[in-house]
């Protein structure tokens, strides 16, 4: 199958593959999506197929406004008008029970329950509109690899395996979204992934204290600690995760052992260490969103360098930070350089 590129004029032709149930892989502001017509059970499974994906990992369905949540769902919860009102669009997933056999099994993968967000990205959202019906789109990448940012990393890891990719340049979030469980109107929401829209955010709009999955609790607790060894969004070279304190002893270290580093590195790590570096993947800036933005991006592109480690930097788990630390973990298997 010939993988075709399509731009913002060609919106209806790669709404009409979607209709017909066919794979269009499309942007988003937080990483590319792999996009199926939610209502299409063929369509839903080809996505697990093409993607590699594990069967019992629930997908994430797509809508271009509230209303469309409403011919699946009937069960809210008292908050729902709120967060809805300012959240979305935006990074932020949303979980519902789902009115029985609303959609296919397979979109929640079985479960009673299933996801649903409304991307802030026009191309996207038009894209949804043109169709007529709402897109699953889990991250248009092969299972356990980076997700991807560019549609050159959708193009990379599926080409020949999906009908097209909707073009619409880089990413501006860089980590998937936020998924906040809302399914039980008498418990208060939870979050069961960390993403842009933060736990600091939630409370503030909403003034209810938000739980947080206990399982992300104790990795944030625990850095320094092994913790669970679930890879995930892994490149092929092992990732290092290194403290802002450590980095004159990291490449010492390396330096000594004749190790080639590749580093996702800020203006002021490029300035201080480049000629300990073998490949750079430059940050535009200081801060935790710049270093969430090129995580993947730098993951990828390090990967493709001939480098034995990735070192990457360390943020402190608050707001964006807890995101980015939770992506780097699972990158890095929870190893931070030991001075
Ligand atoms: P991805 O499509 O790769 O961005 O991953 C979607 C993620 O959203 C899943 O791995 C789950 O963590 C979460 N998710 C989606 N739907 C549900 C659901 N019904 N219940 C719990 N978690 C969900
Ligand atoms: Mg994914």
């Amino acid at each position: 199958m010939e993988t075709k590129r399509f731009n913002q004029q060609e919106i209806t032709e790669a709404a009409k593959i979607l209709r017909q149930g066919g794979l269009v892989a499309f942007p988003s502001e937080t990483v590319y999506g792999l996009g199926a017509n939610a209502t299409l059970e063929d369509a839903v499974k080809q996505v697990f197929i093409v993607k590699g994906r594990p069967s019992d990992n629930p997908l994430i369905v797509h809508v271009e406004n509230f209303e469309q949540v409403k011919q699946y769902v009937d069960v809210f919860h008292p908050l729902t008008e709120t967060i809805v009102e300012k959240f979305w669009p935006g990074p932020l997933t949303l979980i519902f029970k789902i009115k029985s056999d609303a959609l296919p099994r397979v979109v929640s993968a079985g479960l009673s329950t299933v996801s649903f967000r409304m991307p802030d990205h026009p191309l996207t959202l038009a894209l949804i509109k043109e169709v007529g019906a709402p897109l699953v789109g889990p991250s248009a990448n092969t299972s356990g690899r980076p997700s991807p940012t560019q549609s050159e990393h959708v193009y990379h890891d599926l080409n020949g395996k999906i009908a097209g990719i909707l073009e619409g340049g880089s990413t501006t979030i860089g980590v998937e979204s936020t998924v906040l469980d809302i399914s039980d109107p008498t418990q208060p929401p939870m979050i069961l992934r960390p993403g842009a829209v933060t736990k600091e955010a939630l409370e503030a709009a909403l003034k209810v204290p938000i739980l947080v999955d206990q399982h992300l609790v104790e990795e944030s607790q625990a850095p320094r600690s092994p913790g669970m060894k679930y890879k995930h969004y892994a490149p092929k070279t092992t990732v290092w995760m290194v403290h802002s304190d450590d980095w004159q002893a990291a490449f010492d270290w390396a330096t000594s052992n004749h190790f080639k580093i590749g580093v996702l590195a800020s203006p002021t790590l490029q300035e201080r260490f480049s000629n300990q570096m073998t490949a750079i993947y430059p940050l535009t800036d200081e801060t935790v969103t710049a270093a969430a933005k090129g995580l993947f991006a730098g993951l990828r592109a390090l990967d493709e360098e001939q480098v034995d480690l990735i070192f990457a930097p360390v943020f402190s788990e608050t707001g964006l930070g807890v995101a980015y630390m939770n992506r780097l973990k699972k990158a890095a298997n929870q190893h931070f350089f030991k001075p």
